[in-house]
């Protein structure tokens, strides 16, 4: 019998995948769906609500794509490599490649198709992976490595709580998708672009409590929305991501305000202020 609120692990073979932009969409302004095909997308493993890959980008300058090498012994005495510029990112589908099927009796015909995978990437300004996808076109090359291990949806959990900026939607849509359709979902989301509002579909929009607030109406909205829930249910798991800072608060308000123990809290730092 799993553990409360226990989340079962699945480790992943290392892959690293070569592949190509299929096609680029603006699902709102702010984000870019990039969605990769290639071969090596067979067997893509990505179960967990939260699983990530990581993602390497081309060099602006060259073009090159550079990913890490296994350390060989006197290698670092060889020229230096390019630098490697790798940034992690939320698979928000994967379609398993089809073959052609002519119709029968029970199924419709189906055509092959490749195996796809979507990425939505923010595009929040000047940052190599912004930068790119802003631009990016059918045919550019990507190498996609992971995900490493799933994260199964905690067992247990009776009601879920969902937060965080727009790093987290991609996430959060899949958690939106993987819960039972009896657990109730609160979310609460804090956004610079009221255009990010746009981004769950609305079979997602309907199924959960979502809150979004603006940040132009202040600091702190977040923390004040989470504090006015109040105490939590017993059953309640959370989920959340964002930037690093900007968790601590609401971190300690879940854990030592309402006492929630680690396994019922899972916040993560997505990116980091640096400006
Ligand atoms: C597990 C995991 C999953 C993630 N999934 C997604 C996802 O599905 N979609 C997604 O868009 N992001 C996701 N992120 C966040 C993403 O990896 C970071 O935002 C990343 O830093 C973006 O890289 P960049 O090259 O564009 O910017 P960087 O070169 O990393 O940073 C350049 C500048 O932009 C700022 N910056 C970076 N990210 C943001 C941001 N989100 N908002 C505002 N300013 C920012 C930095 O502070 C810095 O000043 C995920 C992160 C993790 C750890």
């Amino acid at each position: 019998m799993p553990a409360p609120f226990d989340r079962p692990t699945t480790h992943h073979l290392p892959a690293l995948r070569h592949l190509t932009v299929a096609g680029v969409a603006r699902i709102t302004p702010v984000f870019a769906r990039v969605t990769l095909t290639g071969d090596d997308l067979d067997g893509f493993p990505a179960t967990g609500p939260d699983d990530h890959v990581k993602v390497f980008f081309p060099d602006p300058a060259t073009g090159e794509i550079t990913v890490p090498s296994p350390h060989v012994p006197g290698a670092d005495l060889e020229t230096p490599r390019a630098e490697v510029l790798a940034r992690d990112y939320t698979p928000r589908a994967f379609r398993p490649a089809t073959r052609t099927r002519p119709a029968t009796f029970d199924h419709p015909a189906t055509e092959a198709r490749s195996a796809e995978l979507d990425v939505d990437i923010l595009l929040h300004g000047a940052g190599v992976a912004s930068t790119w996808a802003a631009t990016a076109r059918p045919g550019d090359p990507l190498v996609v490595g992971g995900p490493r291990v799933s994260k199964a949806l905690p067992a247990d959990a009776t009601t879920v709580l969902l937060l965080g900026d727009e790093s987290a939607l991609p996430a959060i849509a899949r958690w939106l998708e993987q819960l039972p359709a009896k657990t109730p979902i609160s979310v609460l989301l804090e956004v610079t672009d009221a255009r990010a509002r746009s981004y769950f579909p609305d079979e997602l929009r309907m199924r959960a409590d979502i809150l979004w607030l603006l940040r132009e109406h202040g600091d702190g909205q977040l923390l004040a929305a989470l504090r006015g829930l109040g105490p939590l249910d017993e059953g309640a798991f959370v989920f959340g991501a964002g930037e690093a800072a900007a968790l601590v608060p609401l971190r300690q308000h879940l854990r030592k305000d309402l006492g929630l123990p680690a396994t019922r809290v899972a916040l993560n730092g997505y990116w980091k202020a640096t400006a």
